[in-house]
């Protein structure tokens, strides 16, 4: 295989405030994989939170070209063994590159990678469309720009995170999911969560610090809303510890390594009862389309990303309302406009 690093800055529509950090300009590294002539995309954003910059993860990717370069790809999942001693430091290359070898694996056998899993694409989850924190009149209108969605994710962790979701809730009957990304603590949690499930509220994602754990447990039995693990699920060896904490876990393709580990993820929440989300970053359609190979094994799934950005370098997954419809191409479908 040939290696291929690409940089692209992706301006969002809007800058994208969170609990703890605003973004007006998402960097990305797109990586290539070239083989026979066919061309396997996938990508990584970077982040602050946790701490994977452009120039750590090509610096990551780089370690590993001797390998890649020497590899002709039959199996991702392999590769990604192969590579995984490597690469465990940084998740977020690792995940680029398994996302571009499961596009070029299905690339070189003509069939999108979610057939080639023996999964199809009927009865999938729609997606949620998000909306960052702001004044209140402009999250409201941040709605209206996307509106007639079935469901809307509101990021949280203000001082007055009721009258948001009320001035929501008087413009849209659609199901809102929030996320505190760890602004909360477990009592604001558990007082919220009554009033939330009144107002329609589906989940609430990540309240507490992700190292919360005993407080998370009292969140568990008194919440009258389910509550759902991000920051606090990360890899693998973090699923069983959300038993009793979480209801659900939404699992990033960035945090984990990639579709190989997260497909692992899923099968383990499933064996521990719990519900499966997979989210995603404010990514381009390279990454949305991987997450979209995912969709038939997921209960919930949030990957907007790319409907947030202003000059989507790539083409991949059509979302229309929250509608997500697979493309029938080869590989994830993504390719680079
Ligand atoms: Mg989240």
């Amino acid at each position: 295989m040939q290696l291929k690093i690409h940089e692209f800055d992706l301006p969002l529509a809007h800058t994208f405030t969170i609990s703890r950090e605003s973004i007006t300009v998402q960097k990305t590294l797109i990586v290539e994989l070239e083989e026979d002539g066919y061309r396997g995309y996938g990508e990584a954003t970077t982040n602050n939170y946790y701490g994977f910059t452009f120039e750590n993860m090509a610096a990551a990717i780089e370690r590993v070209r001797g390998d890649l370069e020497s590899h002709t790809l039959e199996d991702p999942v392999a590769l990604w063994q192969q590579l995984h001693p490597k690469l465990k430091d940084n998740p977020f290359a690792q995940c680029a590159l398994d996302q571009a070898a499961h596009d070029l694996w299905g690339k070189k056998l003509g069939q999108p990678v979610y057939r080639l899993w023996g999964l199809e694409a009927k009865n999938l989850p729609p997606t949620d469309y998000t909306i960052g924190i702001d004044e209140i009149d402009v999250m409201v209108a941040k709605m209206q720009e996307f509106p007639d969605w079935p469901i809307y994710k509101i990021k949280l962790g203000t001082a007055h995170d009721l009258d948001i979701v009320r001035a929501l809730r008087k413009h849209t009957t659609a199901i809102f999911r929030v996320d505190a990304n760890c602004g909360w603590s477990a009592e604001e949690t558990i007082r919220n969560s009554h009033e939330l499930k009144k107002l329609n509220v589906e989940f609430i994602e990540q309240p507490l610090p992700a190292d919360q754990n005993d407080a998370m447990e009292q969140v568990y039995r008194d919440s009258a809303l389910p509550v759902s693990s991000d920051e606090s699920c990360i890899v693998e060896s973090d699923v069983h510890r959300c038993v009793n904490r979480f209801h659900g876990i939404n699992i990033k393709l960035m945090k984990c390594g990639g579709l190989t580990p997260a497909r692992r993820m899923i099968d383990r929440a499933r064996a521990l009862g719990m519900k499966v989300m997979v989210g995603c970053m404010t990514e381009s359609s390279v990454g949305i389309a991987a997450i979209g190979q995912l969709l038939p094994l997921l209960d919930y799934v949030d990957m907007d990303g790319a409907l947030l950005i202003r000059n989507d370098p790539a083409t991949g997954v059509c979302i229309e309302y929250g509608q997500v419809h697979l493309p029938q191409s080869p590989g994830t479908g993504a390719a680079l406009r």
